[in-house]
């Protein structure tokens, strides 16, 4: 045998020596029975150094691990070191990792192979439970309707979950490799580079809803939410990690709100425009034939024809109404300087009729300037001191205030009328809700009108109310609109 990679004998005795502790050295012969041994024999094996010596592997090693170990030792006394891990016989078995290499003479010879040997049964432990840990994320994340992927910085998918292939038809394979533009629709790619650049700029949490090419064909909307991997030492981000939902569904209903909104705005033009010409005719008519055919009408055609009067006024103001609330609802709120003062002024001068004719007192609390929209802000306070006079069985007291917060502003209009009783406090902001229609008339979109107001400053209305006391509207305008 040529020149080889080995100890030489006379290097044994300082190789023991010198050895980590921990580290245990067996020296066996070509019958694989231990002629020697040094270092932590004891605690690698569980057997004193002298009662090793003349054992044979197998009452070393545990019945599993002696094919392998035989090969190893074998390979060694044949010139070739290998490294393999090796359970001992003992009582509780310890993982050895066990490094097997040629013992050679001052001249090259093999007498016998070295078993440099390591006890590494916590390490392993360690290891398997990491590995367990590691198979059920996979198995969690393998799970997930969601899909899940890893991304480098450029927006390069890296891995993809097999959720993919339910959300686009496609299987991670053909994901990976690819750009996260690529596979966005042409008119959203824009969208899709500028969530990346966000990411990869480490911001938050980052979100974008766009629509992702399916095999079939279709363009499933999917939000996708994307978070910065950062290298634990440099700090500098290394991945993206994203999650994606098909959001089809949700896509579509905000759509067909957004166009029933746009067909109530629609027809609420038309019904100002259709409605109210028919209506002013009538009114003319009703107008003309009272004046002319007076006296020839009995007292009862007076009273229908009053009656017809009435009824085309009530028919205008919901006309009126309705407009208001739909002009509202598509509506954005202006960010300007309103003076509450100057506000409420013009709002008690268009209820002047009103005030005038249930003898209201109007008191004023403190009324600091907000920011927002001054029209839209000023329908709202008509609607909620209308309804404190409107709803009220005494004579109106309402208190208008308007006082500034940390966070904002809080409007407060608060009346002795009727009350809400409870069960009706959480409905009352609804679309065409009434309460008690047969006593007092209405259309139900005061207050719908006032919630979408306050939404549209990022703000809230709330209401408490004690029945037979009154109540008190709570509206808040946040200074930094969410
Ligand atoms: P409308 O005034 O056309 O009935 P609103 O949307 O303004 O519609 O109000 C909805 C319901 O809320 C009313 O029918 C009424 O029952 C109740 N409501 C509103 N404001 C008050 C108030 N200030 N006091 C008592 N009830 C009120």
């Amino acid at each position: 045998m040529g020149a080889r990679d080995g100890i030489p004998r006379s290097e044994l005795g300082r190789l023991a020596l010198a050895s980590l502790p921990g580290v245990a050295v067996v020296l066996f012969d070509g019958a694989l029975r231990a002629t020697a041994c040094a270092g932590s024999v004891r605690d690698s094996y569980g057997l004193p150094p002298d009662d090793i010596v003349g054992l044979r592997l197998e009452d070393l090693l545990a019945e599993d691990s002696l094919p392998h170990a035989a090969r190893g030792l074998r390979l060694a006394l044949g010139g070739r070191g290998t490294v393999l891990d090796v359970r001992t016989r003992r009582p509780e078995p310890h993982v050895l990792e066990l490094k097997a290499t040629p013992l050679l003479d001052d001249d090259g010879a093999i007498l016998g192979a070295v078993a440099v040997s390591r006890d590494v049964t916590a390490e392993r432990a360690a290891q398997d439970s990491l590995r367990e840990s590691e198979r059920r994320y996979r198995l969690l994340v393998e799970a997930s309707t969601d899909l899940i992927c890893r991304l480098a910085p450029d927006g390069t998918f890296l891995w993809v979950s097999p959720a993919v292939e339910r959300l686009l038809g496609r299987g991670p394979a053909e994901l990976v490799g690819r750009s996260a533009c690529d596979v966005a629709h042409p008119d959203d790619r824009a969208a899709v580079r500028a969530l990346l650049q966000r990411a990869a700029d480490g911001l938050d949490e980052q979100r974008q809803t766009y629509r992702m090419a399916h095999r079939d064909g279709r363009w499933p909307w999917v939000e996708m939410a994307l978070r910065a991997i950062r290298d634990p030492v440099s700090g500098s981000i290394v991945e993206l990690v994203g999650t994606g939902r098909d959001v089809s569904d949700r896509v579509r209903a905000e759509d067909a709100l957004a166009r029933g909104s746009a067909d109530l705005g629609h027809f609420a033009s038309l019904a100002s425009h259709d409605l109210a010409e028919p209506l002013v005719l009538v009114r003319g008519y009703a107008d003309l034939l009272r004046d002319e055919a007076g006296p020839r009408l009995t007292a009862s055609d007076r009273r229908r024809l009053d009656v017809i009067a009435r009824s085309v006024r009530r028919m205008q103001s919901l006309v009126g109404t309705l407009l208001s609330y739909a002009t509202v609802d598509r509506s954005t709120a202006g960010d300007e300087q309103v003076d509450v003062a100057h506000l409420l002024d013009e709002a008690l001068a268009l209820l002047e009729a009103r005030i005038a004719a249930t003898g209201a007192e109007i008191r004023r609390g403190p009324l600091a300037p907000v920011r927002g929209d001054a029209r839209l802000l000023g329908l709202l306070l008509q609607n909620l001191i209308s309804n404190a006079m409107k709803f009220c069985e005494r004579r109106p007291v309402v208190e208008v205030s308007c006082v500034e917060r940390p966070a904002g502003w809080e409007l407060v209009v608060t009346d002795n009328g009727v009350g809400i009783a409870p069960q009706d406090v959480a409905r009352i902001f609804g679309l065409f809700v009434r309460v008690d229609a047969a006593r007092f008339p209405g259309l139900g979109l005061g207050l719908a009108t006032a919630w979408r107001i306050a939404e549209l400053h990022g703000g809230a209305i709330a209401v408490e109310s004690t029945p037979g006391v009154g109540s008190t509207f709570r509206v808040s305008l946040p200074r930094v609109r969410g």
